[in-house]
């Protein structure tokens, strides 16, 4: 009888670049005995999912082009699960497309389902049965995907099949899985800030020695100014469409024309080679003042200093550590200062990886929170952008028209005014899944339950993000052009964010005051008279009333 680590073994004895991990449990073996005995080499169908588009995929490891097919398949269930933004599917289908394109110049077999092939099924488990049915692979092997769901999928082939399926862990992150739950294992609270300095030891980024580079760890205080007129940011680089894109833009007018969002802009990268020139781009023209305008905001102007490296990045088309490395070196070679390439560094090494552990750690529990209680329904100008507010008009503009928007306008815009008014939490990270090029669940939930909406009560951040017009006003250029004044308090041309930021605050006392990072403006409204916090109130209840 064949043992599951002999499977291994076998599974492994192809091209034999890369080490091969242990393999899970094999329940079903269904081989044919006398074959094996023979000790003939069996062939693994491998799975490449949408967003595990590398040839560094552990998948793909020890592939025998001679025997083994790999297995990419576009499916209905996966491009409808939300409401996507246009964009999102044609990035996500036509990467795919390239990607598979790749593997064949490379004399590799691949079996690509197409969403329109005739007898699609429009799901991944039953995709998987056909490809089964016409390969006879004595086995899979597939990288632990990106989402709970869709592990919750693939646990179930096994037995499905009757074939041993194989799953390898992603090892494009710093930190695989069990390495943060190792980290987060007996902390009372978890901190980014703390995970992020052992990531830049235990890696071996921008430190000097056992020191950060530069003696600090953090250069935030650095990171936070508004934009002057006179600094331009850079030209976004877009990519034109070519022919396979060009499919790609078609099929979705076809299957997708209602989804949120429109095509004209689209001009992300789709393949590794733009993708690696997106990057250099980026390096050149962007990092340089990343730092310094990280948090402004400006109308008309999306992009500003950022990467758009997101989508490239969550696809697999470039790695973490390709980018944190050309970052570093950028600053070693004098092309970027310390402030700006520190905090990028922090976003991808420490953010990044931290959301993807907070994610993996908690789920399937975390979509369920909903510390604050909150129950509105989403307002529909959310997906119109329909509102005399001007900042969320820019932001929700942007996002149809791109499919992007940076991260403080996700946060301190969009978000904000979700956390403001009481969006019920799954309401709104919905939204924030359904409408980014760049938008992954393991990467978007924690951002929005955790960062947005301080709907884990604190796991994630040690404050929720609320601010009223005042910080807008300061990070951005949207409240001179608004149909309201930033100045006024209350009263009908008051910014609607002064008052429901107060409101929010005296309703959550119970749950917020006792956080130190609040004590501020509880002191503050701790000396205001009653009348005026109930004016406040019947102020952000009359507001309220009208939102729909
Ligand atoms: C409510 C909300 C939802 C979000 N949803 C997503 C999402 O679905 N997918 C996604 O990749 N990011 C998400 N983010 C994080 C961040 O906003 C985006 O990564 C960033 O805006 C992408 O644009 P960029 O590539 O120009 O990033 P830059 O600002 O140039 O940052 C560089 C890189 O750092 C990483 N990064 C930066 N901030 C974060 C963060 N908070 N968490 C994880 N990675 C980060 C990204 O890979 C990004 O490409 C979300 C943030 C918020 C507040
Ligand atoms: S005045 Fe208020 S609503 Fe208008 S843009 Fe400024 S912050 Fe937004």
């Amino acid at each position: 009888m064949w043992s599951a680590l002999r499977l291994a073994q076998k599974v492994g004895a192809g091209l034999g670049e890369r080490e091969i991990l242990l393999p899970t449990l094999s329940r079903h073996l269904d081989l044919d005995r006398s074959d094996a005995a023979a000790g003939n080499v069996m062939s693994v169908l491998r799975i490449i999912l949408g967003d595990q588009l590398s040839f560094d995929m552990s998948a793909l490891a020890g592939l025998d082009p001679a025997r083994d097919i790999v297995l990419m398949m576009e499916v209905m269930e996966e491009n409808t699960y939300v409401w996507h933004h246009k964009q999102k599917i044609v990035l996500v289908l036509s990467a795919m497309r390239h990607f598979a394109s790749e593997l064949r110049q490379r004399g590799i077999s691949v079996d690509y389902v197409p969403l329109d092939a005739p007898n699609n099924s429009g799901n991944l488990t039953a995709e998987i049965q056909r490809a089964v049915a016409r390969h006879a692979p004595d086995c899979l092997v597939v990288t632990e995907p990106g989402e709970w769901r869709v592990q919750a999928m693939v646990e179930g082939w096994e037995d499905m099949i009757g074939r041993p399926v194989e799953v390898r862990a992603d090892d494009r992150f710093f930190a695989g899985r069990s390495r943060f739950a190792q980290w987060a294992q007996g902390r009372r609270a978890w901190r980014m800030e703390h995970f992020y300095r052992e990531m830049r030891r235990e890696h071996s980024i921008l430190m000097e020695g056992d020191r950060p580079a530069g003696g600090e760890w953090n250069f935030d205080a650095a990171n936070r100014k508004s934009l002057p007129a006179s600094v331009l940011p850079p030209d976004r680089l877009r990519f034109a469409p070519d022919e396979t894109t060009r499919e790609v833009l078609l099929l979705v007018e076809q299957h997708f024309s209602d989804n949120f969002g429109g095509l004209e802009e689209f001009g992300w990268p789709v393949n590794r080679a733009d993708a690696l020139r997106a990057l250099g781009e980026f390096i050149a023209k962007g990092l340089p003042r990343f730092g310094d305008y990280q948090d402004a905001m400006k109308a008309g102007a999306p992009f500003l200093f950022h990467a758009l490296l997101a989508p490239a990045l969550n696809l697999g088309l470039l790695s973490p550590r390709e980018v944190c490395r050309a970052a570093e070196a950028a600053w070693r070679s004098g092309a970027a200062p310390l402030n700006a390439v520190e905090g990028f560094v922090r976003q991808i090494l420490g953010w990044r990886e931290y959301v993807r552990g907070v994610y993996w750690t908690l789920m399937p529990a975390y979509e369920q929170r909903n510390a604050l209680k909150a129950t509105r329904k989403l307002p529909a100008f959310y997906w119109t952008g329909d509102t005399p507010m001007r900042c969320l008009r820019e932001v929700i503009g942007g996002t149809a028209r791109y499919a992007y928007s940076h991260h403080i306008q996700r946060l301190m815009v969009t978000g904000n005014f979700a956390l403001l008014v009481g969006v019920a939490p799954r309401e709104i990270e919905r939204w924030y899944l359904a409408v980014y090029a760049d938008a992954f669940e393991w990467v978007e939930m924690p951002n929005t339950l955790g960062m947005a909406v301080f709907a884990d009560g604190g796991q994630m951040a040690s404050k929720p993000y609320a601010a009223s017009g005042a910080y807008i006003d300061r990070m951005s250029d949207f409240c001179p052009g608004c149909a309201y004044d930033v100045k006024q308090k209350t009263g009908p041309n008051a910014c609607p964010f002064n008052y429901l930021y107060w409101a929010f605050l005296i309703r959550q006392k119970n749950r917020l005051a006792n956080n130190p990072r609040l004590a501020m403006p509880y002191r503050t409204l701790a000396r205001w008279p009653s009348e005026r916090q109930t004016a406040i109130l019947a102020e952000a209840d009359d507001f309220l009333e009208r939102l729909r």
